[in-house]
């Protein structure tokens, strides 16, 4: 063999180990890439799964978020309803606090400051109480306005306590005794006047004007322009029995509304005090006429006025008779 051939035959020999080695190279480079292509396949999977597991977790907080919101509402309007019911609880808290005065427990004639008065509860300063024998007010009337008889029982009457304004346009403290089936029309008409500011000059029981009958402590009573309703005594002037003796009438302001009885034609009245409201068209202050609001209320009520008696007039005068 030659040398040339040798060299031809080593040549060749290479050749064929470089194109193997270069086959198996290759081989095994796809293998790898197969390999590589199958992981990323798998981590795209596995990244798909995380995200649907991720999406589902994000709704289910989505709609937890919401619950939780609506329950946020619903907690915000019940604080808020329960700090109004807080502001008015203390309202009526600092109310009581503030309007602590008790009619019933002021004599009659006390003045009031207005700022006194709780004007959301002004029912609370018209009352009316029974008359317990032995108690302070029938020690008052006992023997006077209020006798045993057989005509009214103590148990029919009803003790007031009212408010009023006087004549100084203060508010003063008014009491009088009335049947107890009026006294509601009592209540509902003192507190009206009231609410309108209607002047009465006084309201005590006849009793604190007592002169040893009923007729002349009437009298007495009118002489000071006091307001009164129940006397256990007879008409004035007559023998028959008088609604103020069933605590059926009320004689208000008499002064400016006097008693006038008419002979041929003349009025005739008993109290010097009434000289200036014998004519009843003068526009003076307090005069009850048919515009009145005191006539109206009362005749609101069902009661009847002196004033519009034919024979005689008693512009005091109102009754309700059974
Ligand atoms: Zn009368």
């Amino acid at each position: 063999m030659s040398a040339r051939k040798g060299l031809l035959i080593a040549a060749y020999a290479l050749l064929l180990a470089a194109a193997i080695s270069a086959l198996a190279l290759f081989g095994v480079q796809t293998v790898r890439l197969h390999a590589l292509w199958q992981q990323s396949e798998d981590t795209a999977k596995q990244f798909e799964q995380e995200i649907s597991a991720l999406a589902a977790e994000n709704d289910a907080l989505a709609r937890e978020r919401e619950k939780a919101q609506a329950l946020a509402e619903d907690q915000a309007q019940r604080i808020e309803q329960l700090q109004d019911q807080c502001a008015r609880l203390q309202a009526e808290l600092d109310s009581a606090a503030r309007y602590t005065l008790d009619v019933r427990q002021l004599p009659a004639g006390q003045i009031v400051a207005g700022e006194e008065i709780d004007q959301a509860h002004l029912q609370d300063y018209f009352t009316s109480s029974p008359i317990l024998e032995g108690d302070e007010v029938y020690v008052r009337i006992y023997g006077k306005s209020f006798v045993d008889n057989d005509d009214i029982a103590l148990a029919d009457l009803r003790y007031m306590k009212v408010l009023h304004y006087n004549f100084d346009h203060q508010v003063q403290v008014g009491e009088l005794i009335v049947h107890r089936e009026l006294a509601p029309d009592y209540q509902e008409i003192f507190q009206a006047l009231f609410e309108n500011e209607y002047e009465i000059q006084s309201m005590y029981l006849i009793d604190n004007y007592w002169t040893g009958d009923g007729a002349s402590s009437d009298s007495a009573s009118i002489e000071v322009n006091n307001t009164s309703a129940f006397c256990y005594r007879k008409v004035v002037g007559g023998s028959g029995l008088s609604n103020h003796a069933l605590g059926r009438a009320i004689d208000i302001n008499p002064q400016q509304n006097p008693y006038v009885t008419y002979k041929d034609g003349k009025p005739r009245w008993t109290h010097d005090n009434a000289d200036d409201y014998i004519d009843r068209d003068t526009g003076l202050p307090h005069v009850i006429t048919h515009d009145d609001l005191c006539y109206r209320l009362f005749k609101a009520h069902g009661f009847d006025w002196g004033g519009d008696w034919r024979t005689m007039k008693d512009y005091q005068h109102f009754d309700k008779e059974k």
